[in-house]
């Protein structure tokens, strides 16, 4: 990395790079969730959820090569093999294993609330000591949190029309 850019990181290093490769991995491991649980899905509005799936797959690798390129900027090594993401990431790995469609929307809002809390947690660490890092997890919060709201928005959706079928 740029001397003068390192410098300027007022926190430890190590400290820092072990919470960027942490969102690292949760970041892959969302991605496969939510595009394995695309794949598999079943139920009423499918199709919707399924293309809201499909792109937050896309942003969740985004965030990936973002963080990616952070660490390798700072001087650190993105988590090398895929079995360490599950060490290193504070969220877990919810298996579509069920298909159904409300199944997977409260798997992946789950997902989606340790993801706000993961960068909101990286937000207080390096407010005032690492600007690069904080503005790249606020960034990236911007996104979850719109995740998040867009899940539970289907959510509200298929809880209403499973209610008007049941009448
Ligand atoms: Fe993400
Ligand atoms: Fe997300
Ligand atoms: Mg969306």
């Amino acid at each position: 990395m740029g001397t003068r850019g390192r410098e300027i990181i007022g926190m430890n290093v190590d400290e820092l790079l072990k919470l960027l490769n942490a969102a690292y991995a949760s970041e892959w491991l969302a991605y496969y969730q939510y595009w394995l649980g695309a794949k598999l899905i079943k139920g009423p509005m499918k199709d919707a959820v399924a293309a809201e799936l499909n792109l937050h797959a896309t942003e969740e690798l985004a965030h990936a090569q973002l963080l990616a390129t952070r660490i390798l900027q700072v001087g650190g090594t993105p988590v090398l093999d895929p079995k360490g993401w599950f060490e290193a990431s504070p969220c877990k790995y919810d298996s579509p294993a069920d298909p159904y469609v409300g199944t997977l929307l409260a798997q992946n809002i789950a997902g989606e609330q340790c993801a706000i809390t993961t960068y909101k947690q990286l937000m207080d660490v390096t407010k005032d000591k690492d600007m690069v890092t904080y503005n790249l997890a606020l960034t990236i919060l911007e996104q979850e949190v719109e995740h998040e709201e867009d899940l539970q928005s289907l959510q509200e959706d298929l809880e209403l029309l499973v209610k008007r079928v049941a009448r």
